[in-house]
């Protein structure tokens, strides 16, 4: 499949590698909006929120265990922002589901 972040997963594709587990890997963002941008992502391939069924679902909540772990790990004790980008009118750029971890700065509330 031709899918970046699968391909990062399987190492075809350089990545700044942050945390690894056998269902989910985490990586630093190429193009950084915060001090610190890390994406969180299933190993296997969901294409988005959208995609999330109850035989995938352990996935997600593997993820959102994993994510408090890496922000305490970036010294993130101010607080941080998830976000997930689902279809193209919330600008999701890559067809594999992520979470966007940013932090590290004073995040405004933009909700458009
Ligand atoms: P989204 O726009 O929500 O789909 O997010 C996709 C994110 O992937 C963007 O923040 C990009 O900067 C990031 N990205 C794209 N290619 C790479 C890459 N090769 N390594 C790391 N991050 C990437
Ligand atoms: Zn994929």
């Amino acid at each position: 499949m031709d899918c970046l972040f699968c391909k990062i997963v399987a190492g075809d594709i350089p990545s700044t590698k942050v945390y690894e587990d056998e269902l989910v890997y985490a990586f630093r963002d190429i193009a950084p909006q915060a001090p610190t941008h890390i994406l969180v992502i299933p190993k296997a391939h969901i294409a988005s929120v959208a995609e999330v069924t109850p035989d995938n679902s352990h996935l997600v909540s593997r993820i959102f265990e994993v994510i408090p772990k890496i922000a305490e790990a970036e010294g993130l004790a101010n607080g941080y922002r998830v976000v997930s980008n689902c279809g193209p009118d919330a600008g999701q750029t890559v067809g594999h589901l992520h979470f966007h971890i940013l932090g590290g700065r004073e995040l405004k509330l933009e909700m458009a």
